[in-house]
Order: structure tokens, then C-alpha cells, then sequence
């Protein structure tokens, strides 16, 4: 493919799940180079590694360890990218989700989630953002959550989290448009990986979750991947400071 006309890009969570799938995808897509943030080099779920499966696939790959929640790794993370020129495209998938009543909740737990997907996504961003105003030209993919735009019970901290990502999507395509820097929300409905599977035990592949779902079935990473390709390539050129929804039908039915 060409689509990412050899592009460069940082995925942070990119070691597993969703945000694997979308470092494959890209180099599927014609990516020149992707950088693995992740805390982890191998994937949650098993199988090869991240880095192995995008060489597969005809690009340059590099992991990075790194914990988002620390500002001087995800900026270290985003300037691993100027060893293959410079960073093209962000996508911020590194997350963790937690169940439970919001009656248990403890400052731990609230601190945990929203030090990776709020404080985790914002300095993420904030490092590709000072890099693409520079060269005028830029993507940004967060990844939000139906649960960024729509409440659930007993996951109240990671919904808080999620609709901070989104807003942050939209507040940075205010201020950083006229530079070049395209930015936008992508918000996965319930997908099959190891956060669903094994964190939070929800995936019920049967009648529950197929008929809360009108398309019928639960989302697979590729799917979500997809949708990123189209916003990380200029196929979504003036798609910007936007909300794309990638969930089979199930928030708005
Ligand atoms: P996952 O657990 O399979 O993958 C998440 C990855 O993030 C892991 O590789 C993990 O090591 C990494 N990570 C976690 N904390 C980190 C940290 N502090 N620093 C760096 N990396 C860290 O989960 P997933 O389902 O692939 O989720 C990816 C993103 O998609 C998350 O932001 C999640 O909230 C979001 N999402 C998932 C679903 C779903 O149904 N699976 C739905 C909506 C949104």
C-alpha cells in the first residue's frame, strides 16, 4: 500500500491489542517506519511481537520502553521517530481500564487510570505536537472509547478518562490546525483484546453483546485499525478536531 506515502509513526500501546494491530496496518498502508511505545515489548495476548510483525510487513520497526505516564518517556518515545525522519503521524493507544462500583473506587484506582489515558495521552501529544508545527504537517490519532462519549456503570473513572482524551482531540485541533497538524478522536466500541478479555471479563461473544450490537458482533482490533489508517493517511484530509466511532452500531442504538 501507499496510502501513508512512507510515513513515520509512534503508537503508543503499541506492543498489544488494538494499538499492535494498528502498527501492522500501517506498515501494510505503506508506512516507512513505526516506533513501539509500550511499557512491554511483547503482546498481552500472545504471538509474535509487535516489531516482528510490522517488519513482516515491510517497514522499519523500533521498540521503545516506554511508561506514558511519565512525560520524558512518551517525548523520548516521540523523538525515537527522528532516526527515520521525523515524526509523521501519533497514535495514542497505551490505556488501562478498570471495573468495579464507583462506590469501591480508591485514590489509587483513580490515580492509575487517568495518569495513563489522560495525563499519559496529553504528553504524548504535547511531544508530536512540538515536533509536526515545525515541519507543518501532522497526525494525530487518540484513542478515546464509546465510554468517552457516552456514561456505563461501574467503569465511571475510565469513562472520565476517555472523554478527557476526547476533548483534548478537539481543544488541540483549535490550536494547532493552522499549523499543519491534523488531530481527531477515534472511539472503539467493545473490541476483542486482553483489556476486554481478561480486565474487565466482558467479552460475551454470544447473544448479550450481539444484541446490544447491530452490526452483530464484537470488534476486532483490525477493525480499529482500519479506521486509523483512514485518519492517520490524507484520505481524511479535512477531517479534523472530529469524533469517529468504530463500534458496530451499539452507541447510538
Ligand atoms: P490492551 O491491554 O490489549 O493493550 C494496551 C497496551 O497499552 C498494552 O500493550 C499495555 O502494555 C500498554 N500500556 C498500558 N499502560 C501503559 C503505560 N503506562 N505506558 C505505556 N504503555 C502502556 O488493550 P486494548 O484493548 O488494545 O486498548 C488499546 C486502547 O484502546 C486503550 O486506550 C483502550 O482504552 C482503548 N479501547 C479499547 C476498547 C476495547 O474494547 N478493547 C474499547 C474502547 C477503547
Amino acid at each position: 500500500g501507499t496510502l501513508l506515502q512512507d510515513g513515520v509513526a509512534v503508537v503508543t500501546g503499541g506492543a498489544s491489542g488494538i494499538g499492535r494491530a494498528i502498527c501492522e496496518r500501517f506498515a501494510l498502508a505503506g508506512a516507512r517506519a513505526v516506533v513501539v511505545a509500550d511499557r512491554q515489548a511483547e503482546p498481552r495476548e500472545g504471538g509474535a511481537s509487535t516489531v516482528e510483525l510490522v517488519r513482516q510487513a515491510g517497514a522499519e520497526a523500533v521498540f521503545v520502553e516506554t511508561d506514558v505516564r511519565d512525560p520524558a518517556q512518551a517525548e523520548r518515545a516521540v523523538a525515537a521517530a527522528d532516526d527515520f525522519g521525523g515524526i509523521d503521524v501519533l497514535v495514542t493507544a497505551a490505556g488501562i481500564a478498570r471495573r468495579g462500583s464507583t462506590l469501591e473506587v480508591s485514590e489509587a484506582d483513580y490515580d492509575a487510570v487517568m495518569d495513563v489515558n489522560a495525563k499519559g495521552t496529553f504528553f504524548a501529544a504535547q511531544a508530536a505536537v512540538r515536533r509536526m508545527r515545525g515541519t507543518g504537517s501532522g497526525s494525530l490519532v487518540l484513542i478515546s472509547s464509546t465510554g468517552g462519549i457516552k456514561g456505563n456503570s461501574d467503569i465511571a473513572v475510565y469513562t472520565m478518562s476517555k472523554g478527557a482524551v476526547r476533548l483534548l482531540a478537539y481543544s488541540l485541533a483549535a490550536e494547532f490546525g493552522a499549523d499543519g497538524v491534523r488531530v481527531n478522536a477515534l472511539h472503539p466500541g467493545l473490541t476483542e483484546t486482553e483489556m476486554t478479555r481478561t480486565d474487565l471479563g466482558r467479552v460475551d461473544t454470544g447473544s448479550v453483546s450481539q444484541s446490544r450490537i447491530p452490526l452483530g458482533r464484537t470488534g476486532q482490533p483490525g477493525d480499529i485499525a482500519d479506521a486509523a489508517v483512514f485518519l492517520a493517511s490524507p484520505m481524511s484530509a479535512f477531517v479534523h478536531g472530529s469524533s469517529l466511532v468504530v463500534d458496530g452500531g451499539s452507541t447510538w442504538a
